[in-house]
Formats: C-alpha cells, structure tokens, sequence
C-alpha cells in the first residue's frame, strides 16, 4: 500500500476518534475505513470479551453476526491470531487446519485472509481481519498497514471504554509457571516481584498531528541515539571482553543504518507519530524475521528491539531506569544486561536479587553484586519475553533458576527455608556483643571485606572486629572514568570515619585481568589467562601514576590516624619493595610541603602467589604483615580456575596439599613475629575456618554475613583437640581432611 493511502487512512482515523460519536459506531466506521482503503470485500473487528473473541464491527459480513459470533482463544483463524500473537496470511482460508466456519457470518464466499493481533499493553486485546472473494496472498505492505490500523484501534479501543478486558487467557503461556534456567552467577535465593531496568515504554499518543514536528522529533531522536551509541563504543558501557563488542557492534551498524532510519521516516510521513513509527517498524521486522531458527540472528534481531526501545525512550523523554523509580517492594532487577554502577543505584533493602540474559562470572556486575550479597542468574534465554513487569519470582541461583509466577509449592519450600535463615540470623545477633572465643579461651580476630561504601553500615551490624581487607579496585570498576584523587581521598575518608577505632586495611588496586577497567587496561588484547595476567601490583608498578595518585590520596585521608595498606599478587619480595617506594616518596613529599600525615603506617604483603613461599625469610622481616588471599592462592596451587563450576571439587580449599602448605606460611610468620591474616572466602565458612584456627590462623577477614556462623562456630569449639588431630591428618598420607574435621566437630558439637 502505498504512502499516501497509508496516511490517508490515518488521517481519516485521526477524524473518526476526534468525533463525539458512541464508541461501537466508531468500530463501525474503521472497519469501513480499511475495507474502503485497502480495497477488501470484508473487513472486521473483534475484540476480547468475557474470554472469548467476539465480533463487534464488520463491514462484508452479515450485520446479525455482530455479537454473536465468538470464537475462543485458539479457535478459527482470528482465535489462531490471538494465541499466537502474530498475524495470518492465507490465500486459501478453508485449508488452514484452524478454519473454523461460522454460518452466521455468511463468509462462505470469501477465500483469502489477513489479520493481526490488536495489543495494548504487552496484551491481546482483538484482531483485526479482512478477507476478499478471489483468492490472493496479501502482500506485505498490506500486513504492515493492517498492523497501523490495529495499534490506532487498540488506542481508541483504549479511550473509548469499549470494555475489550486483556483476559487472563489472553497470554496463555504467560500466565503459568515456569522455570528457567540459566548460570548461577552469584549464589543465594531471592524473592520479589519483577522489575524491568529498562522499562518498556508504552504508546500513548499514535496518530501525528504535525508530521513535521514528528520528522524532527525523530531527527532530535537519531542524533541522541548516535551519540549514546558511540559514548557505549568507547566507555565500554558493558565493561569486559566478550560478546558485548558483538552487541554494540550491532548496535552502531542499526544506530547508523539508512534503511531503518527511511523504514520509521516512511511511516511518520504515513501519519504516524515518531514513537509509533519506531514501534511499527519493529513489529514490521519481528514478523518479517520471527521465524528465524539461526540464533544469531535472532540476537541481532533483539539488538534492534533494544534499540529501538532505546530511541522510543529518547524521543519520549522517559529515559530513566527503574531505579529513578524509587520501589519500595522486595524486586528481582531484569535486565538483558548491567553495569556495575547502574546496579549500585537500586536501594539496596529492596534489590534482593538480578536475573540477567547475558552476564559472566568475571563481569564487573558480578563482582559487584557478590560484594552486595545480591544472588544473580545470568544468560537465561529470551528473560524478557517470558516475565512480565510485576510477576512475582523466586530466584534460586544454587539451581540456577527463575521461577516466574512460581507454584505454591515452591513458595512454601522458599518460606520454609526463609524461616529458617531467620532463626539461625536471630541465634548470631544474639552473639553480636560477645567475642569470637573458643571454649578453651582462644580469640579469633573477625574482620570484615568491604570494598563499597554500602559495605559500611555492616561493621556496625556485625560488630566485627575491623575491615581487614578494603578492596579499593570496586571505586574503579563502577565507575567510567578514572576516580580522581579527590574521590578517592572521600571515600577512603568516609571508610576510615565508619571505622572509628577498628582497624582498615586498604589493598591497593587489584585492578587488570579479569577486572579490566577500559580507561586503564584498554579494551584491545583481552587476555588468554587474565587471573595470571597484567594485574593489580603488575598493572600498578607500571602504571606509576595510578599507585602515586592512590598513595596520595590514602595518606591524605589517614592523616592523623594509623593507615595499613597492602599490596595484592605479590610474587617476589622485590615487589613490595617497589610498591612501598612509591608510598614512602609520597609520603616523603607531602612531609616537605608540611601537609598532615598518618600516625603511622603499617605495609603488608598479599600471599596470593605460591612462589612466595620460598622467599619469606626475605619477605617477612620487610612487612608488618601478611594476608593471605586464599582465593587467588588455591586456584594457583591447585590449577583449578577459581570461578569455573565444573572445577568446583576440585577447587578444594581443605586439600591435604593447600592446608599443608598454608601451614608452612603460618609458621614461618610465627616464627618472624609478623601478624597474618586469612582474607580469602575460605575463611568464611565455618568448617574451612575451623581448619584455619587449628593451624593457627588468628585472624580472619570475611564476608559480613558469615561473621555470626563463624563467631557461634568458634564459641563452640574446643581448639586443642582439633590442632592435634589436624596434625596428625596434615602427616597422614590419604587423610581426607574435609571427613575428619567434618567428623569430628560434629562429634565434639562444633557448630559447624
Ligand atoms: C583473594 O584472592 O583471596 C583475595 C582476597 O583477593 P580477591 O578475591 O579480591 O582476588
Ligand atoms: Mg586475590
């Protein structure tokens, strides 16, 4: 059909919902409108009602037909269009096998078809269908023009009160539970309703009234999207290697595609307003590539949709996310991805967990997301399609699954083991002001890791003994540019301030690998192996000017306090010597221009690297002390990927092996008087801790929420016994460690 009738329909819409005649005469006359327009025999209109299809207007079929033919969702051809969601084209109505005949109609006479699905809100609400005498296949033009009208009709619809009910069989399929599977990206359950990041926007307003004003809306549109587009190409929005430089790849190839920007042009010229433009088109090209099997098309052709919800959201001015929303209920974020500072701006009483349809285990907002203590499941295929805004969810990341719209069963067992979660955290609040001190009156130092100011409030929460490990490289990862120093020397201020008088140890970046920030690391040459690649104290020797700014901004904000800073992946002592050279001239330079300077700091080395070990008589006596990051170290000493499920076995933090060595380390600190500490997650659960004390580790830094289990784990225990015992087993060839302990604690009640 071409432009000019296409705009003419419109036009002569545009008229008859301007009228003050009733709404059903109204139906009346659109339906002679596109039988007029479009040069069919019959034109007809059905809308939902009471769960059924019911014909309201027609022009072609007989009058009496008008309420009385009804037909069920998934009978017939127009019952087939609501199911579906998608339209119909047949040459040969009668051999669709869904025919269904209505003698009322008196539509014997007719043999070609076309209809689609009229949707407001995500939701079916009617079909609109024609029909003609000789048989012909309707060309697409002539779909895409039926597909105007409906999203004009499903507005007037709309305003009229016509009472066309979007009923609950109206999306089958999306109404009954289901479970999706996906990655677990960070463990932990969750339950809460969903809330779309990106919002989808809905169409108020389709018929233009000054195309003009609609052309340069849609111009004003293009260049906002450009240039966000090209801001995502060089910020690297979505942080990190992969197939995110797929993505955006697409994205500028359809941001700067002629064609689609003519295709949306087109169809404002033929009346529509910019919004409704973008959406038409869209439609136009999930029809015309719906069928695709080829997944990667099928990305590309989500690419678009994302896009083009993106350029709706620009024109229309609406282009905040769910977080400007400020939610006040228990939410699950859907997204098809994050990033991490976009995920810190959700409220954190409400954020109780992400479902992701992309997302790695290495991505910034998992990292981020895991210090939140936010479980997330990510790459779970066509997410958005499945869950509708407000669903309510359980997320269950140890199975990584998403239950939309869940079973009651599976909500009791999700309450039952909430209930019991409560219980347990009742038990360890009650221990909030008691030490860690064993039964036989040994006391363990519990720290916290922290890296985000929201960590802050936990040291009060906890009462944990300090924060033995900030992890400052999380102020970079969330943030686009480089933190200048003033920013840092806030938050470290601030931290220090929550503190009071517990003790900080800040880590210096441990930034490169696999927390690539783009501005510094750059984007080209991702890494085979970025966990044994240029990172951290590597990246930072290099980089001088990066370790010089944050020394400079840690001094300045201990100033008049004590500073303890480490640095992370020490592998040679001479490491360490540089890194403190660096601190020591900065420090040496503020002190000659008379600047306040801390009361004294104390360095430490990071044990991540195994190497170390055999040079600790030359280590020790340079540090003040020593943390061991038995994250990073077991994954070293057992070649087993810290972050690969499939390895997770083997990834054995009670290894006869692991536990030995970690043995030889805390001696020789003994032996050197230098304080060591046990900073990796190894340290908090309950029965990798026990192990830890009973080789004499003192000194803990963990995740807030494992503070209580460790606390009540040591209160419980007698540590004598359990040293002797882990000595033997640490020289008895083939002990299985992890038995023995788990048997005995049980035995002598530790509350492991
Ligand atoms: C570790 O490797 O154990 C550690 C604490 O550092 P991160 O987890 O930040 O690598
Ligand atoms: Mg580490």
């Amino acid at each position: 059909m071409p432009v000019g009738s296409a705009r003419e329909i419109l036009r002569r819409l545009h008229d008859v919902m301007a009228a003050r005649t009733p709404a059903e005469a109204k139906l009346d006359q659109v339906a002679g409108i596109v039988a007029a327009e479009l040069g069919s025999e019959v034109a007809s209109i059905y809308l939902m009602r009471d769960g059924a299809l019911e014909l309201f207007a027609t022009r072609g079929l007989k009058q009496e037909a008008v309420h009385v033919t009804r037909l069920g969702l998934g009978q017939g051809l127009v019952g087939t269009i609501a199911e579906t969601r998608a339209p119909l084209n047949l040459a040969e109505a009668s051999s669709h096998p869904r025919f269904a005949y209505r003698p009322e109609t008196g539509e014997e006479r007719f043999h070609s078809f076309a209809g689609v699905p009229i949707i407001r809100r995500e939701a079916v609400i009617g079909v609109l269908a024609v029909q003609h005498v000789s048989p012909r296949a309707y060309e697409d033009v002539e779909i895409e023009a039926l597909q105007t009208v409906a999203m004009v009709l499903a507005e007037l619809i709309a305003a009229s009160g016509l009472g066309a009910e979007p009923v609950a069989p109206a999306r089958p399929r999306e109404t009954a539970a289901l479970r999706l599977s996906g990655v677990r990206l960070v463990d932990g359950v969750a339950r809460g309703v969903a809330v779309f990041h990106q919002p989808r926007i809905r169409i108020e307003r389709t018929v233009a009234e000054d195309v003009e004003e609609e052309k340069a809306r849609l111009e004003a549109g293009f260049r906002a999207l450009r240039e966000q587009v090209d801001h995502m190409v060089r910020q690297a929005e979505f942080a990190g290697p992969g197939d995110h430089d797929e993505i955006l790849e697409t994205y500028k190839m359809f941001a700067f595609d002629e064609g689609w920007a003519r295709r949306i042009h087109d169809a404002i010229e033929g009346g529509l307003t910019a919004e409704a433009a973008i959406e038409s088109v869209a439609q136009a090209q999930r029809i015309r590539m719906g069928g695709v099997a080829d997944p990667y098309l099928a990305e590309r052709l989500h690419d678009l949709d994302d896009l083009s919800n993106r350029l709706i959201r620009i024109i229309s001015g609406r282009l905040g996310t769910a977080a400007a929303l400020g939610l006040k209920e228990d939410m699950i974020l859907i997204a098809r991805n994050l990033g991490p500072a976009e995920l810190l701006e959700y409220d954190r009483r409400y954020l109780k967990g992400v479902a992701l349809e992309e997302g790695s285990l290495t991505a910034h907002v998992t990292i981020i997301a895991r210090a939140m203590g936010v479980p997330v499941v990510g790459r779970i295929a066509r997410l958005r399609e499945q869950v509708a805004e407000g669903d309510p969810l359980i997320l269950d990341a140890g199975a990584a699954a998403l239950f939309v719209r869940p079973q009651a069963s599976v909500v009791r067992s999700f309450e039952e083991q909430a209930a019991l979660r409560a219980k347990r955290q009742a038990g360890y609040d009650a221990l909030r002001d008691l030490p860690a001190l064993s039964r036989d009156g040994i006391r363990v130092q519990l720290l916290i890791n922290a890296g985000l100011r929201s960590d802050l409030p936990a040291l009060e929460l906890t009462n944990a003994d300090g924060i033995g490990l900030f992890r400052t490289e999380f102020q970079f990862l969330v943030s686009a540019t480089l933190p200048r120093k003033a920013r840092q020397v806030a938050l470290y201020r601030d931290v220090l301030d929550a503190a009071g008088r517990r003790p900080v140890t800040f880590r210096s970046v441990d930034i490169g690998g696999d927390k690539a920030v783009p501005y510094i690391a750059g984007r080209e040459g991702g890494e085979e192996n970025p966990a044994m690649g240029w990172r951290a104290l590597r990246l930072a020797l290099e980089r001088k000017g990066l370790l010089e700014v944050q020394a400079r901004a840690l001094l300045e904000a201990a100033a008049g306090r004590e500073l303890n800073l480490m640095f992370p992946m020490i592998a040679e002592p001479w490491e360490f010597a540089e890194a403190k050279a660096v601190v020591e001239r900065a420090r040496a330079a503020l002190a000659a221009r008379g600047q306040p300077l801390p009361e004294a700091i104390r360095y430490g080395a990071m044990f991540e690297v195994p190497a170390l070990a055999e040079t600790l008589d030359e280590l020790l006596p340079m540090v003040d002390f020593l943390s061991i990051g038995t994250n990073d170290l077991t994954q070293f000493l057992l070649a087993a990927d810290r972050g690969n499920p499939k390895l997770a076995a083997r990834y054995d933090w009670l290894a006869r092996g692991v536990l030995r060595f970690l043995a030889r380390v805390v001696r020789a600190c003994e032996a050197e008087g230098v304080p060591v500490t046990v900073c990796g997650e190894m340290g908090g659960r309950t029965l990798e801790a026990l192990a830890l004390m009973a080789i004499g580790v003192r000194r803990l830094s963990i995740t807030p929420a494992a503070v209580g289990p460790v606390k009540a784990m040591v209160r419980s225990a007698e540590l004598a016994p359990i040293a002797a015992s882990m000595a033997l087993w640490l020289d008895t060839p083939g002990t299985d460690i992890r038995a023995m302990l788990a048997a005995e604690a049980a035995a002598r009640g530790i509350d492991v």
